[in-house]
């Protein structure tokens, strides 16, 4: 049998990255029967069943390895697990570059493609002569703010958070100082901001950069991206939305309860809050949703976990506290029938994808908001960490699509402006507008994904020019 042409995939150990590299290389093995794919995946503690669940899903035509986990115990007690994740990548750089010789040597390997957070593999490809792609599960905005922060960092030369000015990068709409993505919130001279414009510099090496996005949601970054092609930027392609479709099982106890009560509801008319894989929130600013919830009078389905000083949980499913204990005195009970708060993990697609719902507070996670997009569900943006804040300027300068909440001068949205903003969007005049644009944004996407559609056809020039590979 002749062999098939094979692209090796790099993944980091963070859900959401693996979530999207993953939905990407199932939308390639579908459309392109003669390419097989294996993902490799750096550990640093066993994977958790909602990876797992992921994992297990997969084709036939898509292997996956997982590698031996790294021994963190060296790091603090209280690293943050961004540490966690970069230590992690450094440390199985050389377990990463065995496995491509390996494949490499054994099949007929033609293509890398690594995640966007792990740009050291990207040298790789040059060395073993196959193509060496990054996969960047964001939006082109982000990729542009990396590719040009180099530039950037030789023509500003304050904190970033002190900019008066928003910052005007080709082809995006201007970015607030205060909404640019973590790392540039670090000092300038420390070694979280180095690392960033080296990481940033590594993107010039890869033959291209394949975005979870697609034109026609942001047409002008990716046209100026493209304008610059053979001037250093490498060729970008805008090949998304890549999202999970259907069902899935991982993670929840008690899925069917609160799909059963929405089934309960009118059409349209729960709100959906939820933070991400990990996100969490403080606990003044829980009481204050949780209050904004109820002075909203609308209807909601809260997956709540509870606060933690990183505001972020990374070993979902081994909980051990009730975060329902968090919320304040009676509010259960004053809610009852009108509102859900489910522990922890639910699964969002199928959430998202279901009539009721007609709105989403969403932290602005790459993944959540797609999901959002092609369910056609306008969003209340709550930006929390990472480019989310960047994301939330996207969504509602850019696109329209969502309503910002505002933050006091001591970082908490107050539950007035939480209850407004809610009602804004559910039953208010300025929410018609925003459903109105998510709605033409939502088209936009099931187009881009046809047959003939934007993304399709640019990742079929892409699986042509690898299978046209495989068989020299
Ligand atoms: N997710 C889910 N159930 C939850 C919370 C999150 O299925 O209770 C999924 C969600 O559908 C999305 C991913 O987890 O696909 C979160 O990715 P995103 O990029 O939005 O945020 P991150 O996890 O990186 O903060």
């Amino acid at each position: 049998m002749e062999a098939k042409t094979h692209i090796a995939l790099v993944s980091v150990p963070v859900y959401s990255h693996q979530r999207s590299i993953l939905e990407f290389s199932k939308q390639l093995v579908h459309l392109h029967k003669g390419i097989h794919v294996t993902c490799i995946n750096p550990t640093f503690s066993s994977p958790c069943c909602n990876t797992l669940a992921l994992f297990h899903s997969l084709p036939p035509t898509i292997d996956y390895m997982f590698l031996p986990p790294i021994n963190l115990e060296d790091l603090p007690h209280d690293t943050h697990p961004a540490v966690h994740v970069q230590f992690t990548i450094s440390q199985s750089l050389p377990l990463i570059h065995d496995a491509l010789k390996t494949l490499h040597s054994t099949s007929n390997l033609v293509a890398i493609i690594s995640d966007g957070l792990i740009t050291q593999v990207l040298p790789f490809g040059k060395e073993l002569n196959v193509l060496s792609y990054t996969y960047f599960p964001s939006t082109a905005m982000l990729l542009s703010l990396c590719l040009y922060s180099s530039m950037l960092d030789k023509k500003i030369s304050c904190e970033y958070k002190d900019l008066l000015d928003p910052i005007e990068i080709p082809g995006c709409i201007p970015i607030p100082g205060t909404d640019l993505p973590d790392p540039l919130h670090y000092d300038r001279s420390g070694e979280v901001y180095k690392q960033f414009l080296e990481a940033n510099e590594r993107f010039y090496l890869a033959d291209g950069i394949l975005v979870n996005t697609f034109y026609e949601m942001e047409a002008n970054t990716i046209r100026a991206l493209q304008q610059q092609e053979g001037r250093g930027i490498p060729s970008v392609f805008a090949i998304g939305p890549f999202v999970q479709k259907g069902s899935c099982t991982e993670g929840s106890t008690n899925e069917a309860e609160y799909l059963r009560w929405l089934d309960k509801q009118e059409q349209n008319s729960v709100l959906y809050v939820s933070f991400g894989s990990g996100g969490t929130i403080f606990q003044d600013q829980l009481n204050e949703i949780a209050c904004g919830l109820e002075l909203s009078g609308q209807k909601f389905l809260w997956v709540l976990r509870p606060p933690n000083k990183f505001g972020i949980i990374v070993d979902i499913g081994a909980e051990t506290e009730n975060p329902l204990k968090f919320l304040p005195n009676g509010f259960l009970h004053r809610t009852k029938g009108h509102g859900m708060v489910v522990p922890y993990w639910a699964s969002q697609v199928q959430i998202l994808g279901h009539g009721a719902i007609g709105g989403f507070l969403c932290h602005c996670g790459w993944n959540s908001t797609l999901e959002g997009v092609v369910h056609g569900i306008p969003l209340i943006a709550w930006p929390l960490f990472a480019e989310q804040k960047m994301n939330a300027v996207l969504l509602t300068n850019g696109l329209k699509v969502a309503l910002r909440p505002k933050v006091n001068e001591k970082g908490i949205v107050e539950r007035e402006e939480i209850a407004k903003v809610i009602k804004n969007l559910m039953v208010g005049e300025e929410g018609k507008g925003i459903r109105q644009g998510m709605e033409n944004l939502k088209v936009a996407a099931d187009n881009a994904l046809k047959e003939d559609g934007s993304s399709t056809r640019t990742l079929t020039q892409l699986a042509l020019k690898w299978t046209s590979l495989g068989v020299a």
